[in-house]
């Protein structure tokens, strides 16, 4: 009986610390609220150390930022007792690791650690498709680990990384373009609101350029839209190639993109955005054996704090609209 009212008192704690971390003026991210499932898991389990695992299928791997004890671990998806659980959409125990030939035992020869029981839950998002895994290792009194009772423990921490994993992955694929692979507009205002308008309130300069391609659609209308699309992704990497730490870039609509500069003044920002405009007219675009030449207008501003961050973006647009006007391929700053 003790030993349950300790238990509820611990999960109790998690919970309280959670919610408040969710609620406190800097909001918590996805990563703060796995690190707290997951410890919530390995206690209710009474395990020794537990991980989350998501699956990039994309990318063809596992990955974790919140196993007990270590930084982040990146594995080939389909292998291990993860890859194992995800691939055949069923839990996976094993009190027997090291004679088990899906167990990979590489962290263990890395770090020493010996592990004796593992049990591995798969979860699905709402539409029923596998997309990551909650892993216990070392049931903590030595017994192993029993899949009905230890399931059932499990469930919620499980239900609730699964949920959590749909949302992130939700929120990053609407905040980012899927031709250009660049953020978009409302990746733009998430970033401005969460990171650069802390740094302009803290005087640092912030400066912008606005830019977007000659006569684009002239490239589409005589070279087809999927050389249009190259285009785009080709412009897209050449400014990508730009960014350094202190920016980001984004696909602001069509043929239109936006570079936010921190810690950047004005004249840097231009001198800059003059390098991305050259390194743009001096490449060509092979679409399919067609060899397309293009051209980039750009407007630049530095940010006034004391205006709207839309009223910011006007600036550089109406700059942008000069730019077109006198002839193209320039940036305009004035
Ligand atoms: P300007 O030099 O004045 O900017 O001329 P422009 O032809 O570039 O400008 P306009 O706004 O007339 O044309 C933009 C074109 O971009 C029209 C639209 O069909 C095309 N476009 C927008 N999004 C995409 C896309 O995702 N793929 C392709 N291939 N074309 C796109
Ligand atoms: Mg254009
Ligand atoms: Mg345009």
């Amino acid at each position: 009986m003790d030993d349950n009212k300790s238990l509820l008192d611990q999960v109790f704690g998690i919970g309280d610390k959670l919610y408040r971390e969710m609620c406190a003026a800097k909001p918590s991210d996805h990563a703060t609220l796995f690190h707290y499932v997951t410890e919530l898991g390995r206690m209710l389990t009474h395990a020794d150390r537990a991980s989350f695992w998501k699956w990039d299928r994309h990318r063809h791997e596992l990955w974790t930022t919140s196993a007990t004890g270590v930084d982040r671990i990146i594995i080939p998806d389909h292998t291990g007792l993860v890859g194992k659980a995800i691939k055949e959409k069923r839990v996976v125990v094993t009190n027997d690791p090291y004679h088990d030939p899906d167990f990979n035992s590489s962290v263990d020869r890395e770090t020493g650690y010996v592990t004796k029981s593992v049990l591995v839950m798969p979860v699905a998002d709402i539409n029923g498709d596998f997309i990551g895994a909650f892993q216990i290792i070392n049931k903590l009194d030595g017994t192993g680990f029993d899949e009905t009772e230890d399931v059932r423990k499990l469930s919620v921490p499980a239900m609730m990384c699964g949920i959590a994993l749909e949302s992130e992955t939700f929120l990053e694929e609407s905040h980012h373009d899927r031709l250009t692979k660049l953020k978009n507009r409302m990746g733009f205002y998430s970033d401005f609101s969460r990171r650069f308008a802390k740094s302009l309130a803290s005087g640092r300069p912030l400066s912008m350029f606005m830019g977007d391609i000659d006569k684009f659609k002239r490239i589409n209308d005589t070279y087809g839209h999927n050389a249009g699309d190259d285009v785009l992704s080709h412009v897209a990497s050449v400014i990508a190639k730009a960014c350094t730490e202190k920016d980001e870039c984004y696909r602001w609509g069509g043929e239109e993109f936006i570079m936010l500069m921190e810690e950047t003044t004005l004249a840097e920002c231009i001198e800059r955005t003059e390098k991305i405009r050259v390194a743009l007219m001096e490449e060509t675009v092979n679409a399919d054996g067609n060899i397309i030449g293009i051209t980039m207008s750009f407007g630049c501003c530095q940010f006034d704090p004391a205006k709207t961050i839309e009223e910011n973006v006007s600036v550089a647009d109406g700059f942008l609209y000069t730019a077109k006007e006198s002839g193209r391929n320039r940036v305009v700053f004035e």
